[in-house]
């Protein structure tokens, strides 16, 4: 009877166990991407870039568009099929100091390939929409320039390119730098209006210098040769400063530009900027202007530099369903804003984010539960062998008398008496 109780105890302590852990499992978060780091580096995303192409290897995939001037790749997220006839990129950390928009990148890629078949917008799933228009994300275009912004100018390990930064003059201190390590604002170095003078500078590292002539710089270069070789539809440019987006047309893109504008509005909230003319050198008179290729500039956050990282999920939420819906609006259809399958993505996500923050209440961390289910079982099997034996709270005569003599120590005398009867 006393081993079946034991057997039972082990048992139902390793069901506990199992069960926890089952439980932890289906609520740990198992992100890839660590959108709590406020100094997303360029380690972190190359590492994560890695991850994120390994575990879902069926439909992300991972190539660097060239080197910066330091030696560090420039990544490129291709998110969807190879075989799309279409496509649309995403650029962000164009500018140094911007660097919340690097996780924020991130984060979407994450998204759209951990939900890819499931969640669904307009009734396609992700996964149905980037095979048609397939996503590019370039999470960080400058990774020099977000490491100076991040660690000064010790994170340039080229030592001729570090003493010749040295020499640039700093506005505030590193964390306020805008431009890549040669201190070309990259987003003032492309060909339209270029010449044009009048809100530019011509000192290094200072706001808006773009360099000596166009496409001098190889983070410029990234940009230019991946949009050229694609059958592009759009290119969305994060930055961040101000909750406003700068927009504008050609006669070629004004009716897919005024379709791309309206979900930035719709999802955003930000204010529109309608810019004409040629622009000073920056990206999106190169796109719009030159490529033809519909452009919109979304700046996301508000304060200074440092941005405060306590804006992480609201421009998450802002940004994270404007590439989907962009690329499912040029498939040849408007995209309503009231969508109702991804409406009900949103609620199954926070009924699971309610459920999962009332289990963590009581919820363990699976290496404590096995602890405590090993503790649990090895006490009682301690209790039951050692401590709770036979005649345990007997009286102590009551004991003596149970207990045989042992044979050694038994006498004659004890032998003889026992076969008299
Ligand atoms: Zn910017």
């Amino acid at each position: 009877m006393k081993k079946l109780r034991r057997c039972a105890i082990v048992v139902l302590g390793l069901v506990a166990a199992i069960t926890t852990l089952s439980i932890s499992t289906v609520f740990a978060d198992t992100s890839v991407v660590d959108t709590t780091d406020a100094k997303y580096s360029y380690a972190d995303l190359t590492a994560d870039a890695k991850a994120l192409a390994k575990k879902y290897s069926d439909r992300c995939r991972l190539s660097s568009l060239g080197k910066s001037w330091d030696g560090r790749n420039i990544w490129c997220l291709r998110i969807g099929s190879d075989n799309a006839s279409r496509q649309i990129v995403v650029f962000a950390c164009v500018h140094a100091r911007e660097y919340i928009n690097g996780p924020v990148a991130m984060a979407m890629a994450e998204e759209y390939c951990k939900n890819y078949t499931t969640k669904k917008v307009n009734g396609r799933t992700y996964k149905d929409i980037f095979s048609h228009t397939q996503l590019y994300i370039v999470p960080m275009v400058n990774p020099d320039g977000v490491m100076i912004a991040q660690e000064g100018l010790d994170s340039i390990r080229d030592k001729t390119l570090r003493e010749k930064a040295e020499t640039y003059p700093v506005s505030g201190g590193y964390y306020n730098w805008k431009a890549n390590a040669r201190g070309v604002d990259i987003n003032r170095n492309f060909e339209s209006g270029f010449n044009d003078t009048t809100n530019k500078n011509t000192v290094r590292s200072s706001e808006r210098y773009g360099g000596t002539e166009p496409y001098t710089e190889k983070e410029t270069m990234a940009m230019v040769n991946l949009v050229k070789d694609l059958n592009c539809q759009a290119v969305i440019n994060l930055h961040t400063m101000g909750q406003v987006y700068y927009w504008g047309y050609t006669d070629q893109t004004k009716e897919a530009e005024e379709r791309l504008v309206k979900i930035v509005s719709e999802e955003a909230g930000y204010t529109g900027q309608l810019e004409t003319g040629n622009g000073d050198g920056d990206a999106e008179h190169y796109f719009r202007n030159i490529t033809h290729t519909p452009y919109v500039c979304i700046e996301n956050a508000t304060g200074g530099y440092p941005n405060d990282h306590s804006q992480f999920t609201s421009i998450y939420e802002k940004n994270v369903n404007i590439p989907v819906r962009t690329a499912n609006a040029f498939r040849g259809e408007i995209v309503k804003k009231t969508d109702t399958s991804t409406e009900t993505s949103k609620e199954g996500d926070t009924a699971k984010k309610k459920l999962k923050s009332a289990v963590s209440l009581w919820l363990l961390p699976p290496w404590i539960a096995l602890v405590i289910a090993v503790a649990c079982v090895a006490s009682y099997l301690i209790w039951t062998r050692i401590i709770d034996r036979p005649g345990r709270h007997d009286a102590p005569e009551k004991r003596r008398r149970r207990r045989p003599a042992p044979r050694s120590t038994r006498t004659e005398h004890d032998r003889n008496s026992s076969k008299k009867g």
